[in-house]
């Protein structure tokens, strides 16, 4: 098969590569679509995988093409893939929380990913697809189930509102299951202009460049003074979560989903503002995939529904051979991209 592995940091190569085969439990999924995360632009540049080669891509869907005699019902079976495979051990695997394990193994990291035609995963990753949802849109799964996941850490009620710093892919994701939520006015904050200019393209009416503008005076401007309920910092800068202290109303709850890339710092101001509204801090990770609780379940259960716009934020596909394209286009930004997706 081909597959584009990656040898070191920048060293990305579409090559020739064994199929693998599934061992015990495993199936082999043939991938139909595969997108580049935000992750992966510095995992291909600047941190690289676990060890060397590695094939990336953790985010993707395909069809089951190769299973054990007693998985033959499988065959055919279309699939998204939770990449994260747990250790079963540990205090977050024994209440089911697995993507909170301590010690992981992950599709496209630490083991080989989706950035190739074939790869063998458990069974127990799969996730079912209805036909109405097409492999491009499931392959969109992870991005929006850590969205629907972030979300329901917040305890948002009918007629909020929600205001969102940071309008990247998550961030539209989120902003969408908002709305489908029951929020009734969406805010998106971000210093990228573009990227306001495109979620005004979505439909999404309230957005302020907090590089230009004072977004706790926005948001009280269209709150009538009171605030956002419910506030999800999706930058991971400290000035982001200096602002969502800020933007939220008396007794309102924020949300840290952003990654940082360094230390958050704030100002005694910002911190105030905890203490005074007597604000609601929450975390958000990764996502819940359990029987009981399934984030990505439910991802595909709003796709079905069609409450995420996915085809519009698809805004570049690619073949494996164009992999260092891709990538490029990843890393330059000069391009306007949302979601960047390897199609076969
Ligand atoms: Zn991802
Ligand atoms: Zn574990």
């Amino acid at each position: 098969m081909k597959a584009c592995n990656l040898y070191g940091i920048g060293d990305l190569r579409y090559e020739d590569h064994p199929v693998p085969v599934p061992g015990p439990g495993e199936v082999l999924l043939q991938i139909k679509a595969a997108g580049i995360c935000g992750s992966d632009i510095p995992r291909v540049f600047e941190k690289g995988t676990y060890h060397f080669p590695t094939i990336p891509g953790h985010e993707f869907a395909g069809v089951i093409v190769d299973a054990a005699e007693q998985d033959r019902d499988l065959l055919g079976k279309r699939a998204a893939v939770f990449p994260l495979i747990p250790c079963g051990k540990c205090a977050a695997c024994q209440i089911g929380e697995y993507p909170l394990c301590a010690d992981y193994d992950y599709y496209g990291s630490r083991r080989d990913g989706a950035f190739a035609e074939y790869i063998a995963v458990k069974k127990w990753n799969l996730v079912p697809l209805p036909d109405s949802v097409s492999f491009e849109h499931a392959a969109m799964c992870e991005p929006c189930a850590v969205a629907i996941h972030a979300l329901s850490q917040t305890g948002i009620s009918l007629g909020d509102t929600v205001m969102i710093f940071g309008a990247g892919p998550i961030g539209l994701l989120a902003a969408q299951i908002a709305e489908a939520w029951g929020a009734e006015t969406v805010i998106l904050a971000d210093v990228d202009e573009a990227k306001l200019n495109f979620a005004k393209e979505m439909g999404f009416i309230h957005t302020v460049n907090s590089r230009n503008a004072d977004t706790s005076d926005y948001v009280r401007s269209v709150t009538g003074q009171r605030g956002a309920d419910v506030v999800l910092e999706a930058a991971g800068v400290s000035a982001a979560l200096e602002e969502s202290l800020k933007a939220a109303k008396t007794f309102g709850k924020v949300v840290l989903m952003g990654n940082p890339a360094g230390n958050m710092n704030i100002s005694q101001k910002a911190y105030w503002e905890i203490l005074r509204k007597q604000l609601t801090l929450k975390g958000t990770w990764n996502s819940s995939y359990n029987d009981s609780k399934n984030d990505w379940r439910l991802a595909i259960k709003c796709m079905e529904q069609g409450i995420f716009q996915l085809e519009k934020m698809i805004s570049h596909r690619f073949s494996l051979a164009d992999c260092n394209k891709a990538f490029e286009l990843a890393r330059r930004k000069d391009e306007f991209y949302v979601k960047i997706m390897f199609v076969s």
